[in-house]
Order: structure tokens, then C-alpha cells, then sequence
């Protein structure tokens, strides 16, 4: 008998619901949440949900981020509905805080006009900062170093259904990078340069672009001409990152970065991320998870593939699927997929 205990007096195998097989191996990878203190209430629940529906078996550790230090209370609340290990850290003031090299004045009168056109958060310079440290900074912080995948986690998102596998594990046997929930286009007005600097730095670095690349998903003339703002809603992501420790990201963002783009416009780390999936690695590397049921408001993905939803138990609504949406860009992704 399988479940007989072992020397150690474990069972050799745990089953779980809709046959799954326990297994003790683990990714090296950990969720990481970016929060303010002030979204204590938030996080808990998402937190809460994706302990209820995966990690309460898994038990994956947790890192959370912010610029200011946690509190005594935001820690406290978390560790007693977390399963496994949680640690709290604080950014370094360099990798948050918009550079002196960047000129206010023109950075002010960029989000002046943009808040003035009613563009989303265009007025902001706390999302500006968020955007840059989600693009070219989380993955470098010293809580995050000893890891290799993460899974990123936002305060106030659902999970719908259980989670009967370890995405991690999936992602490291099949050798992706980057995988995702939820993809749309992006307000061109955010990124109106971005794709010229883009152009600029795969002619400076062709070694850098992947021969199998995704080019084809995120440009409609084939050619990387121009850029058609599909991006993976990074809210949710799952990736390796090695990928963006890498060289070519690494010179990728340095060279974005120095073209101040963060600031003077209000570039997204979903599109800088999703370019660079796109670009630099292979596109059999990248991966929707139709499996994980998955809501940040006012989308959500629906598992709908085969006997998704039912074993997953879901409660999503399936006629509320993102994935049918005019704005999603799977079908662009699953096209492009299928057919190259
Ligand atoms: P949206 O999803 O694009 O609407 O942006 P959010 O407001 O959800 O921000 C994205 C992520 O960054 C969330 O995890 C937020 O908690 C986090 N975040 C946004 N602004 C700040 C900030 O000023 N400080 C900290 N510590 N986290 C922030
Ligand atoms: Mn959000």
C-alpha cells in the first residue's frame, strides 16, 4: 500500500481531492506582494484566497515589499494566516524613488497633461515609481535574491478554484519563463516612445532577440514595425527570474530606464515586461494558465479548457470570461501560437 507510512512516519503518498498525488518537491520560489500598509485588509484577502485554494498544501514562502516599513500590525495580521514563511522588506530608496538625473520639470508636466486628459493614474508619480520598480528592480532586492521563480500576488485579487498543481514545478519541467492569466491591450497614450526605444535597442543588440521570438503575437505586421499594445497583465505573473536578471533584460531596462520614459511618460512594467518576453526568450517559454482561475477587477480569466472549471471546483463565472473579451489579446496569442 502506497499510503503506508514511511521510515520517517509520513505517508508515502497523501491523496488529495480529484486524485492528485501529494509530492514533497518544491520549486525554489516564493510569492511576492507589493503593498502599502494601508492595504493591510486587501492583501488579507488575497492572501487568505490563495492559501484556501493552493498553498495550504504547498505551503510556498511569501515576500513583501514596500518603501516604507511594514507594521507591527501588517505583520502580524499576515503571519496568522500564512502556512509558511512570510518576510517583510523594505525597497531601498534607490530602486523606488524617481532619479535626480530625471528632470522634474518635465516629468511634472507630463503627468499635468496626462492627468488633465483623465489617462488612468496619469497624474501619479507613486504608480510611476511602482511601475519602475516592477520592471527593473523586485527581482534584485535581497529578500528576493535566493529564489528563482515568483508568483505575484496583488492586494484585492480572487482566485476562483483550487489550484490541484504546483504552477512552479510546471513551469520549471517545461522550461518556461513566463507565464500568465489575462492579456489586453495597453492605452497607447502611456507609451507613445516606448516602442521606438525598443526598435532602437534591437538594432543595437540583435544578439539579444530570440530566434524563435514572439515578435508575431505583439506586432501584427510580423515585422516588430510596430507594436500592437497587447502585453500579459503582470498584476498576476508568474516567471522566472533569471530571465530578467539576465544580460539582455538587464541591458533592456537600463536602456529603457535612461530614456527616462518611466517618468516623462507613464510606461507599464506589464508592456516593458511582455516586450521583453516577447523578444528575448523563446515563445514556446511563454504560458497561459488556463487552469488558474483568476480575477483582478473588472476582469477576470475563467478556466474553460476541458475539465478545468469542474475540477477545479470554480466559482467564476464562465460567461464573464475575460478571454472572450474584444480587448483580450489571447485569441491574438493562441493564434500566433498555433499557428507558427
Ligand atoms: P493597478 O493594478 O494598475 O490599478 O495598480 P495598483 O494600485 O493595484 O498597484 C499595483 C501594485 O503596486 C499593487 O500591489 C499595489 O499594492 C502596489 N502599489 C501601488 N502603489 C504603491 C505605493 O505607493 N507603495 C507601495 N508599497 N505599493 C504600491
Ligand atoms: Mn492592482
Amino acid at each position: 500500500d502506497s499510503s503506508a507510512p514511511t521510515e520517517h512516519g509520513k505517508p508515502a503518498k497523501i491523496y488529495l481531492p480529484n486524485n492528485q498525488i501529494y509530492s514533497e518537491r518544491r520549486a525554489n520560489a516564493t510569492f511576492v506582494i507589493l503593498c502599502r500598509n494601508d492595504q493591510l485588509w486587501d492583501t488579507m484577502r488575497s492572501v487568505r484566497e490563495i492559501e484556501d485554494k493552493f498553498n495550504h498544501i504547498y505551503h510556498y514562502p511569501y515576500v513583501f515589499l514596500n518603501e516604507v516599513p511594514f507594521t507591527d500590525e501588517f505583520k502580524y495580521r499576515l503571519n496568522n494566516i500564512i502556512s509558511s514563511k512570510a518576510e517583510f522588506g523594505l525597497i531601498p530608496h534607490d530602486h523606488w524613488f524617481q532619479p535626480d538625473w530625471i528632470d522634474e520639470e518635465k516629468a511634472s508636466a507630463s503627468r499635468a497633461q496626462m492627468q488633465s486628459e483623465n489617462i488612468i493614474y496619469g497624474g501619479s508619480l507613486s504608480y510611476r515609481n511602482m511601475c519602475r520598480f516592477n520592471s527593473g528592480f523586485f527581482f534584485r532586492h535581497p529578500l528576493m535574491q535566493k529564489y528563482k521563480w515568483y508568483w505575484r500576488i496583488e492586494p484585492d485579487v480572487h482566485f476562483h478554484c483550487d489550484i490541484l498543481f504546483d504552477p512552479f514545478l510546471y513551469m520549471e519541467d517545461h522550461n518556461k519563463i513566463y507565464a500568465f492569466t489575462i492579456s489586453m491591450y495597453e492605452y497607447e497614450r502611456t507609451i507613445q516612445t516606448l516602442w521606438g526605444h525598443v526598435k532602437d535597442f534591437m538594432k543595437q543588440n540583435p544578439q539579444y532577440v530570440h530566434p524563435n521570438n514572439a515578435m508575431g503575437f505583439i506586432s501584427d505586421d510580423g515585422s516588430g514595425d510596430r507594436y500592437n499594445l497587447c502585453h500579459f497583465w503582470s498584476n498576476f505573473e508568474i516567471a522566472n527570474m533569471e530571465f530578467w536578471r539576465g544580460e539582455a533584460y538587464m541591458s533592456f531596462f537600463e536602456y529603457l530606464d535612461s530614456q527616462g520614459g518611466f517618468y516623462y511618460e507613464r510606461w507599464g512594467d506589464a508592456p516593458v515586461h511582455s516586450i521583453a518576453a516577447a523578444l528575448f526568450a523563446s515563445k514556446d517559454q511563454i504560458h497561459f494558465f488556463d487552469e488558474i482561475g483568476y480575477e483582478h477587477a473588472p476582469y477576470t480569466h475563467c478556466p474553460k479548457e476541458g475539465d478545468h472549471f469542474t475540477r477545479g471546483r470554480c466559482s467564476c463565472n464562465p460567461g464573464n470570461n475575460f478571454d472572450f473579451d474584444g480587448i483580450s489579446c489571447l485569441n491574438k496569442f493562441q493564434a500566433f501560437m498555433s499557428r507558427s
